[in-house]
């Protein structure tokens, strides 16, 4: 039903004829042990065609798109979910980009790069974005879509000729431009870069701007850590610098805030801007929208569907380019590509009291916490049920320590008459870091961890349906990406009964719409059980969205910090947002927190009215 939705959409917002794909996961289509259903009930087959086809040494199977007829059976009965059958546009054909191979990915048109400005790109995972990004690095030849005979260099730049992308290709083709690439998944550098943070940066410094790249990205504290002891935010660092102190006439940066802090997301964003000249190019692909906002004079969405095929839009400006992808409709093309709009309304009701309701409160006294040179201190502070306080501040200001206080994890130095017996609460912890030897499928997981909410038809409907644990159900915990063990390890936490949710950056690696929709499922689901949660969460968007109330960490980081008491969200974000001497205004349509241009007119006056978060 939903892929004949999804073809009715664009069949209805498209005019004119369309075209078919046929998609087949490589990682989920295992021939040899589903008794090929997908064959045996293709009815194209049944005439004696050879629509789907099995070959004995093939480890998948083969459908032909000029034969398919589209009923979508093979992708009923694949018990794998590994078949997709699609409708495209047929306008779409003669834009094809690339395709990896026959049944596989596919990507139409490509982003423009302008000099002298930064291009943001926005889509949900595996819609094409690192394909796109790689085809512009150089780092492949876009095939056209013709994967049997590789179309040569002159075949490529007719195809470009007369389009923005032109002189772009012509240049890059003629090894007359120096891309370099901050790749998105970081943690390969810690094994593939031997010695030293310093070492190597020296070795890098084409620009000569290693001392000031090392200042404002704070790399000063590990020039002398061998790399492969960097934690995920330091590698980050690291890697931006890496990419920005070299020459280079593109410069393209996959998920530079993946791993980093609101304040170090800031610097970064500075970096990479610092990085434009009248004539060379910087990319970006970021799914912090209001990091993205703040990086980009100009945006291209990509929308299609993840892992099958994905269209690149024609450029807009940075306001309209993020509100297009949030209202999931393309005004230009007068497409809309998804049902619904993902909007954020933030509301100013910090102490959410429903009259008439009852509330179980919870008070923490005092509290000190000394760790190897580290000084953590507590104000005491109240919460209640049915509320979410997240917690802001740098990294390493003590929020991990906090949480696993609050866990009974780490006990404080003194323990207080009033704190003997805590925790008096029963918790459930989602730990920031993500690794996961469980060797067995999410099913089995979730079975052994969460027996009873996996089958209880309300967390099925409002935790594990909009996280789509239900199409991870057959994969193996060891395979699953950065995002979908996210999704899954939420679910997990969600799924155990307890008091107190502590949850620690649910948003890290999912994409912008992921990260909506997770955030929404925390929302609902610690108002209708009743419920609190304390999260830890560096994406701003998505932390004004969640909280109800606000917990700033202050103080010198690593050394000595405070927690403060959990306290309304106008006077939390300000408290927060002073520290960092950024101010945030709200987009009038889709109420998304937007930062404002340091110096600007918006900013001076906020500022002047100690009002650094605008509601
Ligand atoms: P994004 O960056 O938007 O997450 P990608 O460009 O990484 O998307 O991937 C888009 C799709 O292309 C994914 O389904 C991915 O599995 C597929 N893909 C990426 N690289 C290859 C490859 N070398 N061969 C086949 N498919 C690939
Ligand atoms: Fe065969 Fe196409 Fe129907 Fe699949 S969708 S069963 S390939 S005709």
């Amino acid at each position: 039903r939903k892929l004949g939705a999804e073809c009715g959409l664009l069949a209805r917002t498209m005019s004119g004829r369309s075209s078919r794909i046929a998609v087949v996961a490589e990682d989920r289509c295992r021939p040899s042990k589903c008794g090929q259903q997908c064959r045996k009930r293709c009815p194209v087959n049944a005439t004696g065609r050879h629509c789907i086809e099995v070959a004995p040494s093939s480890k998948v199977s083969l459908i032909s798109e000029d034969l398919c007829i589209g009923c979508a059976i093979c992708v009923k009965v694949c018990p794998f979910n590994a078949i997709q059958i699609i409708n495209l546009p047929s306008s779409l054909d003669k834009e094809t980009t690339h395709r990896y191979g026959p049944n596989s990915f596919k990507l139409h048109r490509l982003p423009v790069p302008r000099p002298g400005q930064v291009l943001g790109l926005v889509g949900t995972n595996g819609i094409g974005k690192s394909t796109a990004l790689q085809i512009l690095a150089g780092i492949f030849k876009p095939n056209l879509g013709k994967f049997t005979v590789t179309p040569s260099a002159d075949e490529i730049l007719r195809y470009f000729r007369g389009s923005q992308l032109q002189k772009y290709f012509t240049r890059l083709m003629e090894d007359k431009m120096k891309a370099t690439i901050k790749p998105q998944y970081i943690d390969n550098i810690r094994k593939s870069v031997k010695g030293k943070v310093g070492d190597y940066l020296n070795k890098e410094d084409q620009r000569q701007v290693k001392d000031a790249l090392c200042d404002i990205l704070e790399l000063n504290q590990i020039l002398d850590r061998d790399v492969s002891d960097l934690s995920g935010g330091e590698l980050q660092r690291f890697a931006i610098a890496a990419r920005a102190m070299k020459e280079a006439d593109v410069y393209i940066f996959d998920e530079p805030s993946c791993y980093l802090d609101v304040k170090q997301r800031l610097k970064a964003a500075q970096v990479i801007r610092s990085l434009l000249q009248p004539k060379n190019y910087v990319i970006v692909v970021e799914h912090d929208l209001s990091i993205l906002d703040y990086l980009s004079d100009y945006i291209c969405c990509l929308y299609g569907t993840p892992g099958a095929y994905g269209v690149v839009t024609l450029p807009s400006s940075v306001r309209d380019g993020i509100n297009h992808f949030l209202n999931g409709f393309i005004p230009t093309e007068n497409l809309r590509f998804r049902e619904e709009k993902l909007t954020f309304r933030v509301t100013e009701s910090t102490e959410q009291i429903i009259e008439g309701q009852t509330y179980q409160y919870y008070k923490y006294p005092p509290m000190v916490k000394t760790v190897r040179g580290f000084k953590l201190s507590v104000t005491e502070g109240s919460f209640n049920d049915s509320q979410i306080i997240v917690m802001l501040g740098e990294n390493g200001t003590g929020k991990t320590t906090f949480i696993r206080m609050l866990a009974g994890e780490v006990k404080p130095d003194k323990v207080s008459d009033e704190q003997v017996g805590m925790p008096a609460y029963t918790v459930s912890y989602k730990r920031q870091e993500l690794v996961s030897k469980y060797s067995s499928t999410v099913r089995d997981l979730l079975e052994e961890k969460i027996p009873g909410s996996c089958t209880q038809a309300q967390f099925k409907s409002d935790v594990m349906k909009p996280l789509k644990i239900e199409e991870l159900m057959d994969r193996q915990v060891e395979n699953l990406s950065g995002g979908e063990l996210q999704r899954v390890k939420l679910c997990v936490c969600l799924g155990k009964p307890a008091d107190i949710y502590l949850i620690d950056e649910p948003s890290a690696h999912l994409d912008s719409e992921q990260r909506l929709l997770a955030a929404k499922v925390i929302k609902r689901f610690i108002l209708h059980q009743k419920k609190t949660a304390f999260i830890v969460e560096h994406d701003f968007i998505m932390a004004a969205y969640l909280a109800d109330k606000v917990l700033v960490f202050e103080g010198k980081p690593s050394v000595d910090c405070t927690a403060n008491a959990p306290e309304s969200l106008a006077s939390g974000m300000n408290r927060f947002l002073s520290h960092l001497d950024v101010t945030f205004r709200t987009d009038p349509t889709t109420y998304r927190p937007r930062i404002n241009k340091l110096g600007s007119m918006k900013d001076t006056e906020q500022k002047a009215a100690g009002c650094y978060y605008y509601l």
